[in-house]
């Protein structure tokens, strides 16, 4: 006998083939995206993760963590399609989690393609990778930028509004910003607009420190 679906078995099949396969590669502008771990030590209020799927129409919501052999798959399909002005470690997450992966991935990039590699990080990369010279392997791997979220000139506030799981968090994203500096990437720190924090303290902690600073409108999730 021939079966029917009832009703929510009809709209739950719907729902499922209408989602949309996650994005390990996404795009915006200019820049190429890569969206390589949905973990992170710090838990933002603000974190964009938290209220959507994704930015346009990209799911950033990783089934599974890609291999640097799949999120050089993924590249390949695209790098060639425009002239793009940088590839960007950025996504759902914290790309320092996957240390291994973006050096393997950025020595892909500066061999075949000689794109401008940047990496967009919450600053916490030596207390997710103990023992290693995190920003020096960055730079011998081809990494040129570093955009590190600082969000707070004090840990008081940082502490508040990031949550981090690391007790000594904001020190380590101040030491990250220093090392950047003294390795001579391209260093930039940044700033979330949103009520909680001191925009003018935090520019004149980064200029101490002798490094850009730029402010993110809280509309998108790129920061
Ligand atoms: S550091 Fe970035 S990815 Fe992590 S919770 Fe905060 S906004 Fe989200």
């Amino acid at each position: 006998m021939k079966k029917h679906k009832n009703k929510n078995q009809q709209t739950n099949s719907k729902l499922h083939t209408t989602k949309k396969k996650p994005s390990i590669v996404y795009w915006l502008g200019n820049n190429l995206y890569l969206n390589i771990t949905n973990s992170c030590p710090n838990s933002c209020y603000f974190c964009f993760r938290k209220y959507k799927n994704g930015i346009q129409d990209f799911n950033l919501k990783l089934e599974n963590e890609p291999s640097a052999k799949e999120v050089i798959e993924e590249l390949q399909k695209v790098i060639n399609k425009k002239n793009w002005n940088e590839v960007v470690f950025c996504g759902f997450g914290e790309p320092l989690e996957r240390l291994d992966l973006i050096l393997e991935v950025t020595k892909y990039v500066k061999k075949h393609y000689w794109k401008t590699v940047r990496v967009d990080t919450n600053g916490q990369g030596y207390l997710l990778n103990k023992g290693r010279d995190v920003v020096l392997e960055l730079k011998k791997a081809g990494v040129n930028k570093v955009n590190v979220s600082l969000n707070a000139h004090n840990k008081e506030t940082y502490n508040q509004i990031c949550k981090p799981t690391f007790e000594d968090a904001f020190e380590h994203v101040l030491e990250f910003i220093k090392k950047a500096k003294k390795e001579g990437l391209e260093t930039e720190a940044t700033s979330v607009t949103i009520p909680e924090v001191e925009l003018t303290k935090i520019r004149e902690l980064a200029e101490s420190i002798g490094v850009n600073f730029r402010v993110r409108e809280y509309i998108s999730f790129i920061w």
